[in-house]
């Protein structure tokens, strides 16, 4: 393996950090079809930010940005280090546009799915923002600048969701709304023909794009996905289903 493969994972519930569950405990084993990383550029739907941000800091901060869960939650431990070295790296590729920002740190978009991957925490983990202000082509073209990364070692790990309607979140149902489904199933058709320009241009999964999402939060980190992975990359579907009405917990695997 002369590069890393690109990965999007759907996160989901944050719950999904301690519930053990089918998307959960596929995220245990996927770390084995991985070949170890040095560090970990994570883009997480859960940082949001005014302009482009990424987190140098050698001990960053762990975020629990998620309200009203049950106290075991909130003891979830998960204390990587950083990479200022890497960090500096993705300054390098992604020029002056880049802002370093510590304020912010490993948020549970993170770490909810890396302490299952590698639950002892021993492999450095940075964070990317998704750009409020970026078009979905701007996210898509951001991550063909980090492409660079995967042959230096570095796991490019985008979490967030493909469909993430929380207006529209059903509590006890169990599979997805009809509209759920259909887009979820256009974009990963898309994604197995290879055809990015449908992603990229989801609007043209007609009317179930209307109800997907109402913000590019948790869909930007696919795009930044899609930009990294090259024609010369296989993709893996796996944890492919909705859930709850409006969320799909669809993970991919490029390599
Ligand atoms: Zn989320």
């Amino acid at each position: 393996m002369d590069r890393m493969p690109v990965l999007f994972a759907g996160h989901g519930s944050p719950m999904n950090a301690i519930e053990d569950n089918p998307f959960s405990e596929r995220w245990k084993t996927l770390s084995d079809e991985i070949p170890r990383p040095k560090a970990i550029l994570s883009v997480s739907a859960h940082w949001f930010t005014r302009g482009l941000c990424v987190c140098d800091s050698a001990l960053p901060l762990m975020i629990y940005d998620m309200y009203g869960f049950p106290d075991a939650l909130y003891r979830v431990r998960y204390p990587v280090r950083g990479s200022k070295a890497f960090a500096d790296r993705t300054k390098e590729l992604i020029g002056d546009d880049l802002l370093i920002d510590n304020s912010w740190g490993v948020d549970h978009g993170t770490w909810s799915v890396l302490c299952r991957m590698y639950p002892k925490a021993d492999i450095p983990v940075f964070q990317l923002s998704v750009n409020a202000s970026a078009s979905a082509r701007e996210h898509y073209e951001t991550g063909k600048q980090l492409r660079a990364l995967r042959k230096e070692g570095v796991l490019i790990f985008g979490s967030g969701n493909v469909v993430h309607n929380l207006s529209r979140v059903n509590w006890n149902m169990d599979g997805g709304y009809a509209w759920a489904q259909d887009f979820d199933g256009f974009i990963k058709r898309n994604i197995l023909a290879g055809n990015d320009e449908n992603v990229v241009g989801y609007r043209s999964a007609g009317s179930s794009a209307a109800h997907a999402f109402n913000l590019l939060d948790h869909y930007a980190p696919l795009l930044y996905v899609l930009g990294a992975k090259d024609e010369a990359d296989r993709v893996t579907v796996f944890n492919d289903a909705c859930v709850l009405g409006s969320l799909s917990m669809t993970g991919y695997l490029f390599a």
